[in-house]
């Protein structure tokens, strides 16, 4: 009888283990970092919003003397002063090599800008399944989310732009090699493994920078196979990043020169064989248009973005760059996530804007590079409403991706204060590109995408020492990856 007890116990035990083991496997342990000492963790949300607008984006949160835990990929707590008893860990001293996620070699070099690099923010493996982060006297930023880019392209334009400065005019400039239409011809004799690997030393030096999330445009096939070319090359770049990538379709960015005089024709392509092809392989999340004087008519973005909403891609535009171009009406009459560049802007784009749920994007890049006007951005917050700030990053007006340089020119340039920089650069440019349930904050629940300043004063050090890089180790998906 007692045998049999013990026999029967026995089973019980194991069956328990068996279990125990079963669920191990299903529900691994998730790995834990733990960045503890955090002299202000910038920009929390305890209840996620989709956007900050009006005198909101000035009021930034922050805590100081905090701690910030990750779990798997994402931010599962934080807080002030000493980490909760349930997450704390023994220290063990132990250091390790850094052994973090790597970015796939493409052959770029990043410099080692500083000896101070590594002379801190030094990371323990306090257990297996937790790394320990000590960030004194350190900022912890959620990362900036750039919503408007056009990365993927061939080679550089620096001689357009020295011809620029010796004032030759468009045409002289596209003669000798410059625009658009030069930047399609030099993409279309790229091979796509070429163009990633280009694309891919580029969103390298964005991550050192501080970027998290990037979209990206096609709009320098403008043939059919060419444009589908860049949104493969796109999609390959999702998969070997670990930024968050969201990919829109450009066919109408210029009308090509064999399509001079008959613009219509060109429109036609876009709307009958572009679009179908992009939604039928799934290579794009969004549709643009440039539509702006010399570029595309509002009654010509209306046929497209129309085309596209029927496929559910929806509008992010370019607009009223260059002039009143109905570009922010149009763009708002299909509920675009986003209208971009908006320098001419004026009480009834406000209007406009002002009941929608499209968000004005700020392109300082361009308009720095270019040398044009600055969007009127306070008008435009003083109305109530939202905007963000992105990098433009493209080869002829504004090939830079810094986003720490754009977080600097909006409160120079745009006298944004620099809350309300943080704001733009951040969770309304996660909106604008359509990721902010997921990124653009510090709250729990959100993917772990941050990064840990240099030692720094305050956050407004940030804007205002122009130049530098202020950022010093970069966390994506929860794994460290610089
Ligand atoms: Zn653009």
């Amino acid at each position: 009888m007692i045998m049999a007890l013990v026999s029967r116990c026995k089973d019980i035990k194991n069956h328990f283990l068996y279990i125990c083991t079963y669920f191990h496997e299903i529900h691994p342990i998730m790995k834990q970092t733990l960045i503890t000492n955090i002299k202000e963790l910038i920009n929390i949300e305890e209840v996620k919003k989709p956007f900050v607008a009006g005198k909101e984006m000035s009021n930034l949160k922050t805590l100081k003397n905090a701690w910030l835990l990750i779990e798997g990929e994402r931010i599962k707590d934080f807080g002030e002063g000493i980490p909760d008893a349930r997450y704390q860990i023994p220290d063990t001293g132990y250091q390790i090599p850094d052994t973090g996620y790597q970015i796939p070699d493409t052959g770029y070099r990043i410099p080692d800008e500083s000896a101070d690099n590594h002379a801190s923010g030094i990371r323990h493996q306090a257990s297996e399944d937790m790394t320990i982060i000590d960030a004194t006297d350190r900022m912890v930023f959620p990362s900036f989310c750039d919503a408007h880019t056009h990365l993927v392209y061939a080679g550089s334009r620096e001689i357009e732009y020295v011809d620029k400065i010796k004032g030759l005019s468009y045409e002289e400039i596209a003669r000798r090699g410059g625009g658009i239409l030069n930047s399609a011809k030099l993409l279309h004799q790229t091979s796509e493994e070429e163009l990633v690997e280009q694309a891919m030393s580029r969103l390298s030096e964005i991550i050192r920078f501080g970027t998290g999330a990037v979209e990206i445009k096609s709009g320098y096939g403008l043939t059919v196979e060419d444009e589908l070319k860049m949104l493969r090359v796109i999609r390959k770049l999702k998969e070997l990043s670990p930024l968050t990538i969201v990919a829109t379709f450009l066919g109408a960015h210029a009308v090509p020169a064999e399509y001079k005089g008959k613009q219509g024709e060109y429109v036609d392509l876009v709307i009958n064989e572009m679009i179908p092809q992009v939604a039928s392989e799934e290579l794009a999340d969004y549709i643009d248009v440039f539509c702006d004087k010399g570029f595309f008519t509002v009654d010509e973005t209306d046929r497209i973005l129309n085309a596209g909403m029927k496929y559910g891609l929806r509008p992010k535009i370019h607009a009223n760059e260059l002039d009143y171009s109905g570009g922010v009406q149009v763009g708002v009459k299909y509920n675009a996530l986003s209208v971009d560049h908006l320098e001419f802007t004026g009480k009834r784009e406000i209007a406009s804007l002002s009941n929608s749920e499209t968000m004005p994007v700020i392109l300082p890049g361009a308009a720095f590079f270019l040398n044009m006007i600055a969007a009127p951005v306070r008008r435009i917050i003083d109305a109530g409403l939202p905007v963000a700030f992105a990098s433009d990053f493209n080869p002829g007006s504004s090939p830079s991706g810094n986003m720490q340089l754009i977080l600097s020119m909006a409160c120079i340039t745009y006298r944004l204060l620099p809350e309300e920089a943080i704001h733009a650069t951040t969770l309304n440019g996660a909106y604008a590109m359509g990721v902010n349930e997921d990124l653009g904050s510090i709250a729990r629940g959100k993917k772990a995408n941050l990064f840990i300043t240099k030692p720094i004063s305050s956050y407004e050090f940030m804007p205002y020492a122009y130049g530098s890089n202020k950022v010093e180790k970069v966390i994506l998906n929860g794994e460290v990856v610089l």
